[in-house]
């Protein structure tokens, strides 16, 4: 199947789902705010109408899928869904982003739904930090939700575990080798996040961000030289081995985007399409959905979206001289499409 360009001549590849704006935690770069403004509920697409998008989706050529939120374990039945999208031929990858809390419970029924990967968010290793950074007293269910995974994904005969670390400045900066140890004690790759000013992150400042660059310096003063590994797919990460063997990703949307090589849409758990983390309008795809559209006819709504698609959100605010937050706490509340845990990250 030809691939769909978009207007950089960037293929329409993967797509994010998010099931759910809820969740269980409170990152402070993520859900800074006491009061959230949610999506009605009886607005969220059914699970038969993401597999009818899905379909729809892949016939463009998308053949990777992760579901996100929110938190997407908070989502009632997510192993349904999960069933139902991995009887979908045409995907090659379907995938989670999790926080891990409520893995000891799903990890197994995930997997055996046909889940492939799971990636887990994990910033800290320390109580104290953790209950500070997330404002939920979580640590030891979402290890417990890492081993739960790890063993699930084994007895599935599925690999892939990754740990995804947003590293803030003055916060968890000091923790990348444990957190790397951490990562080998249960058999997944460690990704190192750099701190991103997207809607949402109203308490982002630049003195706050852990370049990429300083986090290869920490990780050479620990373990020695390091060699950079060629890209795979279009993977946001860039990775690296240690002298070890050890691999480990840095993914620096801030310091240094990859935008050139973006295949990326996401859909919110209300359905609505978005070229870019950091597009301000998204294009509603429930509506037409539930006015009866074929398949064709939803595909000659995103196929011209995306060969219009020009965004290069993270590189835009590189050339920003001040930078700031990109949005104010009452600009999210206006339109929570706007959030972070919205678009699902
Ligand atoms: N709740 C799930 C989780 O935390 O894994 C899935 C949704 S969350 C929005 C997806 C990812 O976005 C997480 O790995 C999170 O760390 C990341 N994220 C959220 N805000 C971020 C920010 N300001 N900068 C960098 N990464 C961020
Ligand atoms: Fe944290 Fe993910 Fe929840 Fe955002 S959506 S507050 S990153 S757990
Ligand atoms: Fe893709 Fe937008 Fe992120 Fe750039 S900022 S990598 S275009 S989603």
């Amino acid at each position: 199947m030809p691939l769909l360009p978009d207007a950089a001549g960037r293929p329409l590849r993967s797509l994010r789902i998010s099931v759910t704006d809820r969740c269980n935690l409170r990152c402070a770069y993520c859900m800074p705010e006491e009061e959230y403004v949610w999506l009605p509920h009886e607005q969220f697409l059914r699970f038969e109408e993401i597999r009818a998008l899905v379909d729809v989706f892949a016939r463009l050529g998308v053949d990777k899928v992760r579901l996100t939120g929110g938190e997407p374990l908070l989502r009632r039945d997510l192993p349904v869904l999960v069933r139902l999208l991995a009887g979908q031929p045409a995907l090659r990858d379907l995938a989670l982003t999790t926080n891990g809390i409520l893995l000891p419970r799903l990890a197994e029924p995930l997997f055996a739904a046909g889940l492939r990967r799971v990636t887990v968010s994990l910033d800290t290793l320390r109580h104290d930090r953790f209950r500070a950074l997330t404002r939920r007293d979580e640590l030891d269910a979402t290890l417990a939700g890492i081993d739960a995974a790890a063993a699930a994904a084994r007895a599935h005969g599925r690999e892939g575990l990754k740990l995804d670390s947003v590293i803030l400045r003055g916060v968890n900066d000091d923790e990348l080798g444990d957190l790397l140890e951490y990562g080998r004690t249960v058999g997944a790759e460690v990704r190192f996040v750099e701190y991103m000013d997207v809607g949402g992150a109203t308490r982002w400042r630049q003195g706050r961000v852990f370049p990429r660059a300083e986090m290869l310096e920490r990780m050479a003063a620990r373990y020695g030289a390091i060699e950079p590994l060629p890209p795979t797919d279009s993977a946001p990460a860039a990775r690296f081995r240690l002298r070890d063997g050890t691999v480990f990703g840095i993914i620096s949307s801030t310091t240094q985007p990859f935008c050139g090589t973006c295949d990326r849409a996401r859909l919110t758990a209300d359905g609505r399409l978005f070229l870019c983390l950091y597009a301000r309008t998204g294009l509603d795809l429930r509506q037409p959905l539930r006015d009866g559209a074929t398949p064709e006819e939803l595909a000659d709504r995103i196929a011209p979206a995306w060969r219009g698609r020009r965004d290069r959100g993270a590189e835009e605010r590189l050339r920003v001289a001040e930078r700031a937050p990109l949005l104010r706490a009452a600009e999210l509340r206006r339109d929570p499409h706007l959030e972070m845990h919205t678009r699902g990250g």
